[in-house]
């Protein structure tokens, strides 16, 4: 399996999870993913490592002291509490269709995330 030759992957099985997770809460919400499709990606790779790492989705584009500790509050396990009470979503993974930056597509295949992923985190940090 390729995945596990870079632990800043995250599983295969973990990343359809969050995928279809984002496909189907983009549809609901009204919001669309953004016109740059890596940064899609990017964000749902690392919502799908955290779910690996911490067993929950916690965002991916915050820094946290204590990531366990962040999990349990559950304030910013996707989706987080500013994007669930007022559609704010500073990863730009869900947009409204009034954002500059918002895209026409509410999915993205697996083959699109990791043409990505695995370029962006391959050469990059070993920590898990
Ligand atoms: S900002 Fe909120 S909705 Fe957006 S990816 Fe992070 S947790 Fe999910």
């Amino acid at each position: 399996m390729n995945d596990l030759n870079n632990a800043n992957l995250a599983t295969e099985r973990s990343l359809e999870i969050m995928r279809n997770f984002a496909q189907r809460y983009a549809e609901r919400t009204n919001t669309y993913f953004c016109a740059d499709p890596s940064i899609t990606a990017v964000v749902i790779e690392g919502l799908a490592k955290h779910k690996d790492d911490l067993g929950s989705p916690l965002c991916p584009c915050r820094h946290y002291e204590d990531k366990e500790a962040e999990v349990k509050t559950a304030y910013w396990n996707c989706p987080c509490v500013p994007m669930q009470e007022r559609k704010e979503c500073h990863c730009m993974l869900f947009l409204t269709p009034d954002n500059e930056f918002a895209g026409d597509r509410q999915d993205i295949s697996l083959e699109e995330i990791r043409a990505t992923t695995k370029g962006e985190f391959s050469a990059t940090k070993q920590e898990a």
